[in-house]
């Protein structure tokens, strides 16, 4: 039985879907307006082994995922520039190309870590008139109000408004600022914005420039809400009123997730999720990523130091989804030595051959032994760094080859980490040293070129005392970790 964290519930639950053996899940996507960093990724990766978890436990999943292309303001409290409009003036590119663009990076890095596509991806400008209709319910049901800025909710007509955060109504206040004129209550949010003031038309003479993104509606010009687009979405693309999970990072348990419960079960009368799960932030080397430090990396810059882009997914197999997670290069270096090792051990085992299916409390022995805890780590709140280590206990243990072998290409299924074929992929895979290491080789390098042989040797050794074999091949010099 798979057992998962709510954060509704705030306890560890056992899993159990509305209509089984479906599963209804919806992911809250990426905002298309720039590069999606090896922050996002841990997010999706983490709804990836979670989605093969279910799979495993022989549920069919369903999941939507949304892109979101307009609406999403810088600032949470409905003021700000459209992260779209603004991206667009960054790249000096339209707001259409630039979600085209940035698509299209997510799911190249998307691909790179192995993580499976979803079932469903809606665009929310695709499904402009599904989000005017649901407004229309919430108005009807007179939950909203019309301001200079937009249409609002009104979460005061909400019980239990914060029932997924639990945050304290002081804490809600501060959260959530009065930044519009007329917004009533700091938690109110909008779920059409106005693009000029009372929802009139563009007017060259009063306004600085024309929106790239607008629409016409009931209320007048302008563009949906954030929020609205995720529920709106998932209601429609999953075909129900109520789902199974939904999933983001644990910023948007206080505004976004909680504003998508209010409205959605103000609209429908029904619970809206059952199961909601939130993964945790990546840090670089103990920091938040921010342009300003200059930490911010893509998987294509891991790609390009060098690095396998799975042995990305391997690091973040290693920490729990619900740890902060802290990466490091040197985390990473020796993460892609230790796949790099995983890889090798599995090309030594050869093909399986016997079929055996886990068979946890038989007492039965032998490989199945070990595919039964990596069963019950992973439906442990999908404790990974365990599972991890449940691969490494079947590679020592003493079991023929074959069965080991059968074994780890089945744990493969949930982790994702392309061991079936380790053959081809041990070998290209290739230790990958640290700035200061490589700084050293170039100094060994340039003392051989000048054959001041000697001088090399001292830096070999060093090198050795770091921890590194250098070897010199045709194609050059090549490390492996001691
Ligand atoms: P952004 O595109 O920057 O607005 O981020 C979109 C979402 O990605 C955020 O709301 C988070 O849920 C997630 N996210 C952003 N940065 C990180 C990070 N460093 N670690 C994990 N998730 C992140
Ligand atoms: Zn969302």
């Amino acid at each position: 039985m798979l057992r998962l964290y709510n954060t509704l519930s705030h306890k560890i639950e056992e899993f159990k879907p509305l209509n089984p053996p479906l599963v209804n899940m919806y992911t809250c996507g990426p905002t298309v307006y720039d590069y999606q960093h090896i922050g996002h990724m841990r997010r999706y990766v983490g709804d990836d082994i979670l989605i093969r978890a279910l799979k495993t436990n022989k549920y069919k999943v369903k999941q939507v995922m949304n892109i979101t292309d307009v609406g999403h303001l810088v600032s949470d409290a409905d003021t700000g520039e459209d992260k779209m409009e603004k991206g667009a003036l960054k790249f000096g590119l339209s707001v259409w190309d630039i979600a085209k663009k940035f698509e299209k990076q997510f799911f190249d890095s998307i691909d790179l870590l192995n993580i499976n596509r979803p079932d469903i991806l809606m665009h929310a400008t695709d499904y402009i008139k599904e989000q005017i209709v649901f407004i229309k319910i919430l108005e009807k049901k007179g939950y909203t109000y019309q301001i200079e800025d937009g249409i609002y909710f009104d979460t005061s007509k909400v019980p239990n408004y914060n029932k997924l955060s639990r945050q304290k109504k002081e804490d809600l206040k501060v959260n959530a600022r009065v930044e519009v004129t007329g917004k009533k209550h700091p938690t109110n949010f909008a779920l059409w914005k106005f693009s000029y003031p009372n929802g009139r038309s563009f007017d060259p003479t009063q306004d600085g420039a024309r929106r790239q993104m607008e629409w016409e509606s009931p209320w007048g010009v302008g563009f949906p809400g954030w929020h609205i687009e995720c529920s709106t979405m998932a209601i429609k693309g999953l075909n129900t009123e109520r789902l199974d999970i939904h999933t983001g990072g644990i910023d948007h348990i206080p505004i976004h997730h909680t504003n998508e419960i209010a409205q959605a079960e103000a609209a429908t009368d029904k619970q809206f999720v059952k199961y909601w799960v939130h993964h945790n932030f990546l840090h670089i080397e103990g920091s938040k990523m921010s342009k300003s430090i200059g930490n911010i990396y893509t998987v294509e810059d891991v790609v390009k130091k060098g690095f396998d882009p799975l042995s990305l997914r391997y690091l973040y197999l290693q920490t729990h989804y619900r740890q902060e997670m802290n990466f490091t290069w040197q985390a990473l270096e020796a993460a892609q030595i230790a796949y790099k090792r995983l890889l090798e051990e599995v090309a030594k085992l050869g093909k399986p051959k016997i079929a055996r299916l886990p068979k946890p409390g038989t007492g039965e022995q032998g490989c199945a032994e070990y595919e039964g805890k990596f069963l019950q780590a992973l439906n442990d709140d999908l404790n990974m760094p365990k599972a991890l280590s449940i691969v490494w206990e079947v590679i020592k243990s003493d079991y023929p080859n074959s069965a080991k072998a059968e074994s780890i290409f089945k744990m493969d299924e949930v982790l994702g980490i392309d061991l079936s074929k380790a053959k081809e992929k041990s070998k290209r895979i290739k230790v990958v040293a640290s700035d200061n290491i490589k700084e050293l080789i170039r100094q060994r390098d340039e003392l051989r070129r000048k054959k001041s042989f000697t001088k090399a040797d001292h830096l070999r050794n060093k090198i050795k005392k770091l921890g590194y074999l250098i070897k010199d091949t045709k194609k050059g010099v090549e490390i492996e970790k001691i």
